[in-house]
């Protein structure tokens, strides 16, 4: 059996994801989970919180809370809010867990033991009165680009560009308002420029797939020059670093997160039972993996993981498929949070059911630039969509079902011509969506599905099957029978879109078999008889735009939105 390892880019984890977040990783990998499951591959889907950092550490410290309580605190709610949004992870774990720490000390020395981690020393911002260094957002100053008064030690908030910690203008300590100074400390770097050569060829190789923004920018990075990257940090919340002479700093949190699709996998066969199953999915030739990450991610998953794992000269695999995705933009805006731009994956749910929020992004998906989320398409997409499309089709097939069949069928009916062709065609499409998903296509698959209900109705329309019951019975059961046989194919086919929707419409049609045993490709044969099928309740509700509006203001604690 193939074997597919399908990651997620590793959140924050001192602030809940948005809907952009969501779409961009989390829920993209979460489709092509479910797709793969369904055509019977071994899946593995993980994904972790990312909590290590100064963005953390400084959070915790405005909530006042210990950093390690803080972690704790967020990574619970985080992972149950991706259950809430049934994200099928096999194992969503954390940066904190015992099995990421001890792989990425190990993981590290042995790269040192390689050659390709070496000392040096750089300047960082020290505070006198703390008695300690401040890397990254420790430090606040003045933008040297465009003078923003609180630009942050590695990046500023109102222009965007990354700062290099000399140049930061009145630089002052987070932690207690004073002035602070630069002084050198020692630090290891990853020697990345020695693996140029094989990353090159790794990225101009044919065997991978990459979208074409992650192959264009990482080359172009790759052609400018390959450099070292800083591996470690003046910090005390993180990885111990493991070098000799290391004492006090930790691993940089970008160079060990990335490191946690490795853990995650160890962890989750050690938590059954087979603490080697691991390495079937990241030493055997013929695994498949595919990276999930927000564009501004590119190339941490292109350059950086495939350098570290080459550099351990063990064969590792390197990733097969990154998949990077533009941004979701807000009403026409970029999310943030100080301006209370967007919603958060906790909002949406007390807004709406998670499959209406999961169809809407997956349908909206920024495959080709970036695209704009707004409160009145998703509404609109809600209820013309899912309601009057699929809802509709499936309920006007069972209706029919019961007046034209009495609600059940002995066996498969003869069929006209129509009916057959009709088959014919949704069947076709059932294998068009099959290649847009193998083809990392999400956005079009969606649509596609959605294609399928509308092409139901369409037919629906045309046949009139209430008219051709008084002249000619034997159509009408045939044109019930083919949409029958249509709205269990959809059935299977929203399972990666709209798991919960499906997992209803699947038990209201007496299947037997779980949908996941049963998978992707059975769903295009004829049903096992008797089919007995009774009505049952609408599988969506309209949304109205007042009741949207007033419940996000609900939220926001009465001010006003959209
Ligand atoms: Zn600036
Ligand atoms: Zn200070």
């Amino acid at each position: 059996m193939e074997k597919w390892l399908i990651t997620s880019a590793w959140p924050y984890s001192s602030v809940t994801p948005h809907l952009g977040n969501m779409v961009g990783s989390i829920l993209s990998g979460d489709v092509i989970a479910r797709y793969l499951r369904l055509k019977g591959r071994e899946v593995l889907y993980v994904s972790g919180s990312d909590e290590h950092g100064t963005p953390v550490e400084v959070e915790a410290l405005k909530a006042k809370l210990s950093v390690k309580e803080f972690a704790d605190k967020n990574h619970n709610k985080i992972k149950e809010l991706f259950e809430r949004w049934e994200i099928s992870y096999d194992n969503y774990t954390r940066t904190e867990n015992p099995t990421h720490i001890e792989f990425v000390q190990d993981f590290y020395l042995k790269l040192q033991k390689n050659g390709y981690v070496y000392e040096s020393t750089e300047k960082v911002h020290y505070c006198d009165k703390d008695r300690r260094f401040l890397p990254d957002r420790f430090v606040e100053g003045e933008c040297p680009f465009c003078g923003f008064k609180n630009a942050r030690g590695d990046q500023c908030d109102g222009c965007g560009r990354p700062i290099e910690p000399e140049s930061l203008i009145n630089p002052i300590c987070v932690i207690c308002r004073s002035p602070v100074h630069l002084k050198e400390t020692k630090q290891w770097f990853f020697d990345l420029p020695k693996l140029e050569g094989e990353i090159k060829a790794y990225l101009t190789s044919k065997s991978i797939h990459l979208s074409d923004i992650a192959r264009s920018f990482s080359l172009k990075l790759v052609d400018e020059g390959l450099k070292p990257r800083s591996l470690t940090r003046d910090s005390k919340w993180g990885i111990p670093a493991p070098f000799e002479g290391a004492q006090g700093k930790t691993i940089y949190v970008w160079m060990e997160a990335v490191l946690g699709y490795v853990s995650a996998t160890i962890e989750y066969f050690k938590k059954t039972g087979n603490p080697t199953g691991w390495r079937a999915f990241w030493f055997e030739k013929d695994t498949k993996s595919a990276y999930f990450i927000g564009k501004d991610n590119i190339p941490f998953h292109t350059l950086i993981l495939p350098g570290l794992l080459l550099g351990t000269r063990e064969g590792y695999n390197l990733p097969s498929v990154v998949d990077s995705t533009d941004f979701l933009m807000f009403e026409g805006q970029k999310f943030s949070k100080s301006r209370r731009i967007g919603i958060w994956i906790d909002e949406a749910l007390e807004i709406a059911p998670a499959d209406y929020w999961r169809y809407t992004l997956l349908s909206l998906r920024p495959e080709g630039g970036d695209v704009n989320f707004k409160l009145d398409s998703f509404i609109e997409k809600v209820n013309n969509d899912l309601n009057n499309v699929v809802g509709n089709l499936v309920n006007r097939t069972v209706v029919s079902f019961e007046k034209f069949c009495g609600s059940e069928l002995e066996a498969k009916p003869k069929l006209d011509e129509d009916s057959e062709k009709f088959i014919e065609s949704f069947l076709k499409r059932h294998d068009e969506i099959s290649s847009l998903y193998e083809s990392f296509k999400i956005q079009r698959a969606v649509r596609t599905t959605i294609l399928q209900g509308e092409e139901g109705n369409r037919f629906l329309n045309e046949k009139e099957p209430w008219k051709l019951f008084k002249t000619n019975r034997e159509k009408a059961v045939s044109v019930t029978y083919s949409l029958l046989r249509l709205i269990r194919l959809l059935a299977v086919e929203l399972y990666p879109i709209t798991p919960a929707t499906s997992e209803t419409l699947w038990k209201n049609m007496n299947e037997q078999e779980p949908i996941l045993s049963f998978g992707w490709d059975r769903a295009k044969e004829d049903f096992s008889y008797p089919l007995r099928i009774q009505r049952f309740p609408p599988l969506f509700k309209k949304l109205s735009r007042e009741e949207v509006i007033s419940k996000l203001e609900g939220l926001r604690g009465g001010g006003r939105v959209g």
